[in-house]
């Protein structure tokens, strides 16, 4: 029999706000890799996108609320903490640090994110450090570069199990439940004066309110 390694598995996000659709996933996935524990990392400083609508506090407090509950998903602070901009690369190399090198390192990241990969600091590299996982997302056929097509074909895993069996270097496509809800759809939804519920968890959405973010607005009925 083969055997398994130890595994890390992480799942980095702006979560502005988190939604079902990531804690769906992460949860598919523990049950999937036989993991206890999945680790949620909120972004500090997002290179990717020009801003987040709420800022650090708030999301790490929607996080904590949607995710009180269960033990297996759990809030890892690294790049909050970080006095360095949230790049993957380096946060996968200060884990790496961390774990040493006969731990599996599982990098999840939705198809939208895996095909823009070539867009990140050092991304050639990141595959020295961790496994890529990657969620087939629903509205994101797969549609990769060239040179993403072919770093796919060189490194691809057809079974999950292949993560647990190197520490790094593989990627794995993931087929989870597809949910088709995007914190952006949540946002435009929540300004245009709509209710986000059954997208988002209840303890998200009246963390929303109470601060009144995304451009809520009480009404004289709230
Ligand atoms: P936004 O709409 O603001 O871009 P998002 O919904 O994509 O946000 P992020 O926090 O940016 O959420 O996503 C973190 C990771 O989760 C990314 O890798 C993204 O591809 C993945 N992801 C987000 N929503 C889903 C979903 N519904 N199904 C699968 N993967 C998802």
């Amino acid at each position: 029999m083969i055997q398994q390694l130890p595994a890390q598995v992480i799942f980095g996000g702006t979560y502005d706000p988190v939604h079902h659709g990531h804690l769906r996933s992460a949860l598919e996935l523990a049950e999937a890799l036989e993991v206890n524990q999945v680790d949620l990392i909120p972004s500090r400083d997002p290179v990717h996108r020009t801003g987040t609508d709420a800022p650090a506090i708030d999301r790490l407090q929607m996080l904590e609320r949607a995710t009180a509950s269960e033990s297996r998903l759990v809030i890892n602070r690294i790049e909050l903490d970080a006095e360095r901009e949230s790049y993957t690369l380096f946060t996968l190399q200060e884990l790496r640090a961390q774990i040493g090198p006969n731990t599996a390192l599982i990098l999840v990241v939705g198809m939208d994110a895996f095909q823009g990969l070539e867009s990140w600091k050092g991304w050639g590299s990141l595959l020295d450090y961790a496994h890529l996982l990657v969620l087939k997302r629903p509205g994101y056929q797969p549609h990769f570069s060239d040179r993403l097509h072919k770093l796919y074909q060189q490194c691809s895993a057809p079974m999950l199990e292949e993560l647990r069996q190197s520490p790094a270097g593989k990627i794995c496509l993931f087929e989870q439940t597809p949910l088709e809800v995007s914190a952006t759809q949540v946002r435009k939804l929540i300004a245009a004066g709509g209710s986000p519920r059954y997208l988002i968890p209840d303890a998200v959405w009246d963390y929303i309110q109470e601060k009144e973010l995304y451009g809520f607005q009480r009404t004289e009925t709230d």
